[in-house]
């Protein structure tokens, strides 16, 4: 079964998109926890990031420019978070990663 963020991604679901290209895309998160609560999705449906693969290196190296675009991009490069969460001790809810930039400076 995919994951919500592969049905956002093939539009079967909607989300708010902020940002989109070839290997990834950017939504608002609908439950945002600062003033700008974004994630960095790569259309990839990699479960944790315990189970990147060498092959991935590139992707997620992508996942990082495009979080500094985007921050760029929002005005808010002069201070924010990015984080992982991984596996259910650590919170992660959805299992295919993204990145989630929070900023709170705007
Ligand atoms: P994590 O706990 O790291 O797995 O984060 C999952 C994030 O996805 C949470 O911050 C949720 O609020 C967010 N989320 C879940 N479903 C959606 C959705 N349909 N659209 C946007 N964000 C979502």
């Amino acid at each position: 079964m995919s994951s919500i963020f592969t049905k956002i991604i093939n539009r079967e679901i909607p989300a708010d998109i902020v940002y989109e290209q070839e290997n990834i895309i950017v939504i608002k998160d609908i439950a945002p926890q600062a003033k700008i609560h974004l994630l960095i999705i790569p259309k990839k449906e990699i479960p944790t990031i315990n189970d990147l693969e060498e092959t991935d290196r590139d992707l997620i190296a992508e996942m990082f420019f495009v979080a500094k675009k985007v921050a760029k991009d929002l005005w808010v490069d002069e201070g924010y978070k990015l984080k992982f969460n991984v596996w259910e001790k650590w919170w992660q809810e959805v299992f295919h990663i993204h990145l989630h930039l929070l900023s709170d400076i705007k």
